[in-house]
């Protein structure tokens, strides 16, 4: 790797702005408030020294970018944004001489103010042939004054899973339309990551920061042709599909339960088809969640009171997904009682059995002739009963299901 510094006027990074790449890879997300920019420009304004900036000289002929910035991608944008009027000198801003300041755009600067700041001469170091890594590892060093979040932490680990990651965030519909947060420091690619992560996991996993970061450094032999990438990119197909629009809804927490839920149920249920239904299920299910924050206290549904203590914990942790998950799959059931198993197998699923048992508040399906009967079932001790039976065609879904006490079944399977 060389370096060369040089020195450029302000004027000419602007001049030069459509040939500088300002978000290579390993580059964090636009963090500067806005009163920031204004003490840089200010700081500009009044001849202050400021740090180099790294520019490094790309060598790939077929990019539209002769440079990428690898460290001074907040100063170069401040200063872009500044020339092109998009935000005012902070309005406190002392004169410059006798040239009041505060609270002007650019193009409302006096003259001589104008120029002064378009001919501050910029610290730049150039780096020529430089390998990725080099770079990555200059950038990490670089910001060392100025602590990543995880987030854009990992996004500097190069590797499959990294590239992968980037690609999805900034390409799927589902991210790029739908959710419903804004991709502020690497948020998107942050919650890209844990599902892909849940999805290696093949369920629930705690998605902390430090497990994300295994998996990227893990990650060398990840392929987008493996199982797992695919079915990754099924779910997240199948929601853009069940979200086609942007969904206030797609919150991160929900985004994270949802993928959870989605990811099973294509797995288990011949739900593929219907996920505009699947969409309209969960905006439902969100508005009555709402609506029961509302309720006075003896009214609390215990379904939807577990599910609000889950919210509450860190949707990173792995007791409140499984809770979560649980709760969403059952309510799910009920909406669609039609919604058939795959494998079409005979036993109802743990999710289909409490669905049926809550239809019903637990009250067996039929107890006038039977003397024995219990009537109400308790949750661990009732018998999920096919209505036309299985061996007469009868489908394991929940609109087929019902509660029988174990002493009606009993008679029952006798009289078969
Ligand atoms: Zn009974």
């Amino acid at each position: 790797m060389r370096r060369n510094t040089r020195t450029w006027p302000v004027f000419s990074v602007n001049t030069r702005r459509s040939r500088i790449d300002p978000s290579p890879p390993y580059q964090r997300g636009l963090v500067w408030s806005r009163s920031k920019k204004q003490l840089f420009i200010d700081s500009l304004i009044r001849d202050f020294d400021i740090p180099k900036l790294y520019l490094r000289r790309t060598d790939d002929a077929n990019s539209q970018y002769e440079w990428e910035v690898v460290d001074g991608q907040q100063r170069l944008n401040a200063i872009w944004e500044f020339l092109g009027n998009e935000y005012p000198v902070s309005n406190d801003a002392a004169p410059v001489g006798n040239h009041r300041i505060g609270g002007k755009l650019f193009k409302d600067l006096n003259a001589n103010v104008q120029e002064q700041l378009q001919g501050y001469e910029l610290n730049i170091v150039e780096l020529e042939e430089s390998e990725d890594q080099e770079i990555e590892d200059m950038f990490i060093r670089l910001q060392s004054g100025m602590p990543l979040n995880a987030a854009e932490n990992r996004n500097a680990i190069s590797g499959p899973i990294r590239d992968f990651v980037r690609n999805v965030a900034s390409t799927h519909q589902l991210i790029t339309d739908s959710i419903a947060f804004p991709n502020r420091r690497f948020a998107h690619d942050e919650i890209v990551a844990q599902m892909l992560m849940i999805e290696i996991n093949g369920g629930p996993a705690p998605v902390t920061s430090s497990r994300l970061r295994a998996m990227y450094e893990n990650g060398s032999r990840f392929n987008e042709r493996s199982a797992s990438a695919s079915k990754f990119k099924r779910v997240l197909n199948f929601l853009a599909q069940s979200f086609p629009e942007k969904s206030p809804e797609l919150t991160k927490t929900n985004v994270l339960s949802l993928y959870t839920v989605a990811s099973e149920s294509l797995s288990k249920y011949a739900i593929s088809n219907r996920a505009k239904s699947f969409g309209k299920w969960f905006v439902d299910f969100e508005k009555r969640r709402k609506e029961h924050q509302e309720k006075p206290e003896d009214q609390i549904e215990p379904e939807m009171y577990s599910y609000q203590l889950a919210i509450l914990q860190a949707s990173a942790s792995e007791p409140s997904q499984r809770e979560r998950r649980r709760v969403l799959i059952e309510d799910l059931l009920t909406y669609m009682p039609d919604l058939r198993l795959l494998d079409d197998q005979r036993l109802f699923t743990s999710e289909q059995r409490a669905s049926i048992f809550r239809k019903s508040n637990g009250k067996c399906a039929d107890p006038s002739s039977n003397p024995d009967c219990v009537g109400k079932c308790v949750w661990d001790n009732f018998h999920a009963d096919h209505i036309v039976p299985y061996s007469s065609g009868g489908r394991t879904v929940v609109n087929n299901g019902q509660v029988l006490c174990p002493s009606c079944n009993l008679k029952k399977s006798d009289s078969h």
